[in-house]
């Protein structure tokens, strides 16, 4: 069984809808995969009807941005309800604050003598509820500021770099909570990815523990050998979910093919396990899980 627990669309920043995400899941092989656009289930309802046509098991989840001790901390969450109250204000504020944020990135890159339009941008994110920097970064590619997403990163849109503003982002216990209550289980993305700062240490993972948190993604592009092997045993030691996925966003980033990093069923199971156990808990209608 192959499991694929971390990818995006575009109902985000990803370059494939979300029928397509699930079309080529179905042809590298996957037998689950999980759909998780920012801060947004957008995607959901075409995915999963894709994914019933194909028997393709869909997990519906999205990437939330938190911040802890300062530091951006992505933090999927798996079948909760997407309309529990106080999670939709929440993710609102989220949402607003990408919204907010694309003047001044404008304003930072024209300074720098890079002028682009907030229209240009609004085009590359069509109906994607969340304004992320890598439609900026289209946008930078497709006017030759840029060579790729990767470059106009670097150059661009990086802390330090004239496009860089940053946003809002609810606290990342907050957010676990919030998860919870609204049936579902949250996870810590790539906890030691190029932003992170590493502030997610045992002390803090601990903390986040007895907050709800009930996994660790361990397997991901931006984990080194031993990242890897240090995070699998702090997860041991927490007794939370292992879990591995490829961050898939289509041509929008290299090195993330489908399916490059999987999770394993045991730990999948777990996962849903604890997701049945929160659902309960929280008395909240949550998605289901086509073809589990
Ligand atoms: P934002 O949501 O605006 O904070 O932008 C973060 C998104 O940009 C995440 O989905 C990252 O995967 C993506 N991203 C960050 N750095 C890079 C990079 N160097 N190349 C391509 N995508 C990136
Ligand atoms: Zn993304
Ligand atoms: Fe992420
Ligand atoms: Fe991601």
């Amino acid at each position: 069984m192959r499991i694929d627990l971390h990818t995006h669309s575009t109902a985000s920043d990803g370059t494939v809808a979300p029928a397509g995400v699930v079309e080529a899941a179905a042809d590298a092989g996957l037998d689950v995969l999980a759909l998780t656009d920012h801060d947004s289930a957008a995607g959901w309802a075409e995915a999963t009807a894709r994914a019933a046509e194909l028997e393709l098991t869909l997990v519906p989840g999205m990437e939330i941005s938190t911040r802890h001790e300062g530091a951006g901390v992505h933090l999927l969450g798996y079948v909760l309800d997407p309309t529990y109250p106080p999670l939709v204000e929440e993710l609102d504020r989220v949402l607003a604050g990408r919204e907010a944020r694309l003047p001044g990135i404008l304003a930072g890159l024209a300074g720098a003598g890079v002028v682009i339009t907030e229209q240009e941008v609004l085009d590359q994110v069509g109906e994607a509820p969340a304004i992320g920097r890598p439609h900026v970064a289209d946008v930078l590619v497709a006017r030759g500021f840029a060579a790729d997403r990767d470059d106009a990163f670097q150059t661009w849109l990086e802390p330090g770099r004239p496009g860089f503003v940053s946003r809002y982002a609810t606290a990342t216990a907050d957010m676990i909570r919030l998860v919870v209550e609204a049936g579902g289980v949250a996870v810590i993305a790539h906890p030691w990815g190029r932003a992170s700062r590493r502030v997610l240490d045992l002390a803090a993972l601990e903390g986040l523990t007895s907050s709800g948190l009930t996994g660790l993604e361990v397997d991901h592009h931006d984990h080194t050998t031993s990242d890897r092997a240090t995070l699998r045993s702090i997860a041991e030691s927490l007794d939370l979910v292992v879990t591995g996925s490829s961050d898939y966003h289509g041509a929008g980033k290299v090195g993330h093919a489908l399916g490059s990093e999987t999770t394993a069923p045991e730990q999948y199971e777990r996962l849903l396990a604890a997701a049945d156990l929160n659902a309960s808990g929280s008395g909240r209608q949550v998605p289901a899980v086509v073809g589990r």
